[in-house]
């Protein structure tokens, strides 16, 4: 159950409660001594479709419980507006998201430490993930256990997901049976985030024990506004003394003794911090907010992992998409996923996992694969196209060169803010995206997949020059949702353009912290959930320490 009471004054405000604000609740409040807020726009996490991992499809198209961006009309593809789904609930993007674990690179954290950003290295940050983690396999070097979150092996996978691992190695893939272990390349089953087979969201993990504690407020349906700063003009700069939130249709303002800490996600706490006059100058003072801060890098530096599919029709009744068969099953997918943690209801979409390299030159994997049993188009919002047999490879450029925006259409808190997310504005990126086309084509023609393929539906057999694969790359390619990178974390000695130093801390501004994926400095080569909850669980002992 959720307190709802709300006090005027705490010691610390969480703005958000998604992946990094779930585990911020947590660890801040492990101390009986502080008092936390967590402040949620979105709803409790109690929709069935939040817990069932093939509920996903449903929360795709939610309004309640997703926001349903849409960037603005991308240049470089074609002028599509590209649907950018995230989380608006407890438990944020990691309640409805696919819950592939994967950490990415050592050397992406490497990369964040040689930048300046001291205690980032990849060996800073490991214990951060063993922290978090339960795993189900038992620890080791790279693994832990214990942790709120779980970590679980697939407990019904599909027999194409393992074709396709076959199909892999035949292509000349190493098998990888741990993603996150010492080596990255090759292909094999992801881990998940569930139990039981059952969707395992920070929410579940970091608030499941805390939320009876007396000194945590929960309370969702509380949209924050802007931050409360002040003392302007001081040394220092000014100080954030609370937040200014909208519930129930009422505005209140609740205190900070200590510290805010916007946890948002990464369009949404650059918005917050603008709308809080801290951002580029002339860019508020375009939309009458006056500059309290000047800031230029916030809302800058977006990156995000775009993907396009190659997709098959199928000759066997194996997909796990919307055929007869499944949905003459569904009722014994439910009997099996409540009574023992089983069957295709346990499915997240993407079992198959890959991460390659587009040539054997590169030095670490720059593509990564989600094998997907099914027929895939539009995020699996497109039903009809789900029905027939087959299956889908996403392919995505793991670290692409490619910067975008986020900034204020208007000082309204109720707007969306406008995403430029500006893809493939570096050619480099469309050249990879191309090879991932190249590689994935490769394996789905391996002898493993003899039985199984049918024709190819997308890009399809007409295309085969580099052009058209390009061409077929900007009109279909969409995100696979990994937006960061908007608050950077940098040296503010060496980068005008970072927002948060090293332990997160606004520029210019005392007692405010930015924690979750819009603090990453470049993008990691992997899947940001488990990333983004690092990054909260190594804040929480930089806020302690403080
Ligand atoms: C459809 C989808 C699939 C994904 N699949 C995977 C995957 O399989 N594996 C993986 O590792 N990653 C995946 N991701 C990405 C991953 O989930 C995110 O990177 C991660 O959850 C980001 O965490 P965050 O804390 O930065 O933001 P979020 O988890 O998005 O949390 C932000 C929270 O802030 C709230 N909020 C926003 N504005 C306000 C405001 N003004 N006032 C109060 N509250 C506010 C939001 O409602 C939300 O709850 C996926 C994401 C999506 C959307």
């Amino acid at each position: 159950m959720v307190k709802q009471t709300v006090p005027d004054v705490v010691d610390y405000i969480v703005v958000g409660g998604g992946s990094a604000g779930c585990v911020l609740a947590n660890r801040l409040s492990e101390d009986p001594t502080v008092t936390v807020c967590l402040l949620e726009a979105g709803p409790a996490d109690t929709h069935p479709t939040i817990h069932v991992p093939a509920g996903m499809l449903w929360l795709m198209r939610s309004k309640l419980l997703n926001w349903q961006f849409n960037t603005d009309q991308e240049k470089h593809l074609g002028g599509r507006q590209l649907f950018w789904p995230r989380g608006r609930m407890l438990g944020g993007s990691s309640s409805m998201n696919a819950m592939c674990y994967t950490r990415g690179h050592p050397s992406d954290y490497d990369a964040w430490a040689a930048q300046g950003n001291a205690g980032w290295s990849f060996a800073d940050v490991l214990p951060y993930f063993k922290r978090a983690e339960d795993q189900v396999r038992g620890p080791s070097a790279y693994h832990g256990v214990g942790g709120p979150l779980h970590v679980s092996d697939f407990r019904a996978p599909s027999p194409l997901t393992r074709t396709y691992i076959e199909a892999g190695v035949q292509a000349g893939f190493p098998e990888n049976d741990d993603f996150n272990g010492p080596n990255q390349e090759g292909v094999g089953f992801f881990q998940v985030t569930q139990k039981n087979g059952l969707r395992w969201s920070a929410a579940k993990g970091y608030l499941g024990a805390a939320r009876g504690r007396a000194n945590l407020h929960i309370v969702t349906g509380a949209m924050a506004h802007q931050v409360l700063l002040e003392g302007t003009g001081q040394a220092g700069g000014p100080r954030a003394a609370g937040v200014v939130y909208q519930r129930q249709g009422q505005i209140h303002t609740l205190r900070a003794r200590h510290e805010v800490i916007l946890s948002a996600g990464a369009l949404q706490s650059p918005q917050l911090l603008m709308l809080s006059g801290i951002g580029p100058g002339q860019h508020l003072q375009s939309h009458g907010i006056t500059p309290q801060v000047d800031l230029p890098g916030v809302g800058q530096n977006l990156q995000d992992h775009l993907d396009v599919m190659v997709v098959h029709q199928g000759k066997r009744a194996l997909s796990r998409g919307f055929t007869p068969q499944n949905i003459l099953g569904g009722p014994w997918g439910l009997y099996q996923l409540l009574a023992r943690g089983q069957g295709m209801l346990t499915n997240n979409g993407a079992e198959g996992c890959g991460f390659l390299k587009s040539s054997p030159s590169e030095p670490i994997p720059d593509l990564q694969l989600h094998f997907m049993p099914a027929r895939i188009r539009d995020h699996g919002r497109d039903l009809r196209f789900m029905m027939g047999q087959g299956f889908s490879m996403h392919v995505c450029d793991l670290h692409p060169k490619s910067r975008g925006q986020i900034t204020l259409k208007d000082k309204n808190p109720a707007s969306y803010p406008s995403i430029q997310a500006n893809y493939l504005s570096h050619p480099d990126d469309l050249a990879k995206m191309v090879l991932g086309i190249k590689q994935v084509r490769r394996i789905f023609a391996a002898p493993a997949f003899n039985a199984d393929r049918g024709i190819e539906l997308a890009p399809g057999p007409q295309a085969t020059t580099d052009e058209q694969l390009a061409e077929h790359v900007r009109q279909h390619a969409e995100t696979i949702y990994h937006p960061v990178g908007t608050c950077k974390m940098g040296s503010f000695a060496l980068d005008p353009m970072a927002v948060v130093d090293d332990q997160l801390r606004v520029r210019g501004v005392r007692g405010l912290r930015v924690v979750d994926a819009s603090i990453m400095p470049t993008l990691v080569g992997g899947n940001t959930n488990a990333p983004t909850i690092m990054i909260a669980e190594k804040a929480s002992d930089l806020i302690k320490a403080a």
